[in-house]
C-alpha cells in the first residue's frame, strides 16, 4: 500500500464561479486559476499521483498548457485515475479536509464525495470530505483565499508490480 498527501490553495476573486469538488457553489468571488481552481480537486490529483510515485499536478496538466485553461478539474482526476491504474494501483481510500470561511460548505459535501467517487470510478464511502473554517485567520479566513488538504491510500493490484 502507498499513501500521498496533498495540498492547494486559490485566492478568491470577483468573476468567478466557486467550484470545488466540481460543485459550483453560488458565491460573491471564485478561485482565480488557469483551470476551474477547484482547490479540492487538486489537493486530491496531488494526494493520489503522490502514492503513486508519478509527481504532481503540475507536471501532468502544466499551467502553459492551453488545452488546461478553463478545464473541469474533475475531468483532470479522472485522467488521474487513468494514471494510476495503468501504473499498477487501485484506489482504497480519499480523505481531504477544505479551509474556507464563506461560503457555507456543508449542503454540497454529499454532491462533492459523489463526484470524486465516480471520477475515480469508487464507492462514496471510500471518500471523506470534511470543511473547516479558519475562525476568520488569516487570509483564508477573511476570504481571500480557499484551500484543501487531502490524503490518499492505494494499493498495487494483485499480479502488478
Ligand atoms: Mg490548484
Amino acid at each position: 500500500m502507498k499513501i500521498g498527501m496533498g495540498f492547494d490553495i486559490h485566492r478568491l476573486v470577483r468573476g468567478r464561479k466557486f467550484v470545488l469538488g466540481g460543485v459550483t457553489i453560488p458565491h460573491s468571488k471564485g478561485p482565480l486559476g488557469h483551470s476551474d481552481g477547484d482547490a479540492l480537486t487538486h489537493a486530491a490529483i496531488d494526494a493520489l499521483l503522490g502514492a503513486a510515485g508519478l509527481g504532481d499536478i503540475g507536471d501532468h496538466f502544466p499551467d502553459t498548457d492551453p488545452r488546461w485553461r478553463g478545464a473541469s478539474s474533475v475531468k483532470l482526476l479522472e485522467a488521474v485515475a487513468v494514471k494510476i491504474s495503468r501504473r499498477g494501483f487501485r484506489v482504497l481510500s480519499v480523505d481531504a479536509v477544505i479551509l474556507a470561511d464563506a461560503p457555507r460548505l456543508s449542503p454540497h459535501k454529499e454532491r462533492m464525495r459523489k463526484n470524486l467517487a465516480a471520477a475515480l470510478g469508487i464507492s462514496a464511502s471510500d471518500i471523506g470530505v470534511k470543511a473547516k473554517t479558519m475562525e476568520g485567520l488569516g487570509p483564508i479566513g477573511a476570504g481571500k483565499a480557499v484551500g484543501a488538504t487531502c490524503v490518499a491510500l492505494l494499493e498495487k493490484k494483485r499480479g502488478s508490480r
